[in-house]
């Protein structure tokens, strides 16, 4: 299909490179570079603050969105005073005559509710699995109102929203895998690591329980979004060595992981897709994770990393142990293959020429 101009918005807790976004910030990124790379005219919508990503980057001024993750699952949506949410989808409504099709980010209830209303197609990409009533009830509106306007990053996060899961199309992720770099042995002596958002849901004291139990030190790398879970978890596990060692952005991110002897992934949720193990993965770095999510459908087991029972420390700590039969250089050529920014671009590039002709038929 011909060239289109895509217009994606991007997710309004945050403004991009402030990490509050989570993996969005990176999908975004990644959406960017490979549908630019496949010819495409790519302008992003964000909160006013953010990075320029390679595209051209409107900067919308307003109030932030809460987070969902820590919302009840019956809790209202809810919008403050001025909301860059609100903002945001006035600017799609005023530049939709521009361009072909819209991706929306958000995790959120409005720009779902606001699709009928607009005249260009909406593609919908779902970062989290079902958290709250009044977004499930929206995206299975959406699907059904508009098949294959939604999408998500794994089949478990399809799963999650079962009266509509085998309808939701699974794209997965993508980075630019050529900006990390590979390091083939572990730093010795061996170190673990952790990276993401330091919050109840991503399983932060069961890092420390693997850290006390292995022997081996921690280190972590994410926004520190929840002090207390973190503190709690240091004083559940005193034996733990574990440093955190800040937010960082992508390029000294890829640099300081490398070393790690493998990374570990111990959600309590059932996690979207898990971007930070394709990180891992592209710097040679073996991924110990539950099998839960997004990461069981990334790591091959016994070949880029290990997938254990959901919540057993002591089977992440065995795994540590065998660690050495992951050979680096598989890890790094399961992310060329499979989760590159072009491989990303190719699934996505598909979707949206699929919206835009079920769209123009209906119209
Ligand atoms: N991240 C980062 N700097 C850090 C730690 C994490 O930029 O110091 C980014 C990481 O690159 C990844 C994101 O934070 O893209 C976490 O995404 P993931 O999908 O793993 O989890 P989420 O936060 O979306 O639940």
């Amino acid at each position: 299909m011909a060239a289109k101009r895509i217009l994606i918005c991007s997710t309004p807790v945050g403004p991009l490179g402030s990490g509050i976004g989570g993996g969005v910030e990176l999908t975004l990124h990644g959406l960017v570079l490979g549908l630019s790379a496949r010819g495409h005219e790519v302008e992003v919508v964000a909160p006013e603050g953010s990075l320029h990503l390679g595209g051209r980057v409107h900067q919308i001024a307003g109030e932030w969105q809460a987070s969902s993750q820590s919302a009840a699952r019956d809790a209202p949506v809810e919008l403050p005073p001025r909301p860059v949410l609100g903002a945001m989808w006035d600017h799609v409504r005023r530049h939709q005559h521009r361009v072909d099709v819209v991706v929306n980010l958000a995790y959120d209830w409005l720009p779902f509710y606001l699709t009928p209303f607009l005249d260009v197609p909406v593609a919908h990409l779902v970062s989290m699995g079902s958290l709250n009533e009044a977004m499930d009830a929206v995206v299975e509106q959406a699907v059904l109102d508009r098949p294959g306007s939604v999408a998500v990053h794994s089949r478990a996060q399809a799963d999650t929203f079962p009266a509509v899961a085998d309808r939701l199309r699974v794209i997965g992720n993508g980075i630019a895998v050529e900006r990390y770099d590979v390091q083939l042995a572990a730093d010795e002596p061996r170190y673990l690591g952790y990276i993401g958002r330091i919050s109840p849901e991503k399983g932060i004291d069961d890092v420390f329980a693997v850290a006390e139990a292995s022997g081996l030190p921690m280190r972590v790398w994410g926004l520190m979004q929840d002090e207390r879970c973190w503190s709690e978890a240091g004083a559940r596990h005193p034996g733990a060595h574990v440093r955190h060692e800040g937010f960082v952005p992508t390029d000294d991110l890829q640099a300081a992981i490398g070393g790690c002897a493998a990374i570990v992934m111990t959600p309590k949720w059932v996690e979207a897709f898990g971007n930070v193990a394709i990180e891992a993965m592209a710097c040679g770095v073996p991924v110990i994770a539950y099998r839960r999510g997004g990461p069981a459908e990334i790591v091959v087991d016994g070949e880029t990393g290990f997938l254990v029972e959901p919540d057993d420390v002591d089977a992440v700590v065995r795994a540590v142990a065998r660690i050495d039969e992951i050979d680096r250089v598989m890890c790094r050529q399961r992310v060329e293959e499979r989760w590159s920014t072009t491989a990303l671009a190719e699934r996505v590039d598909d979707w949206l020429d699929d919206l835009i002709r079920s769209h123009q038929h209906v119209r």
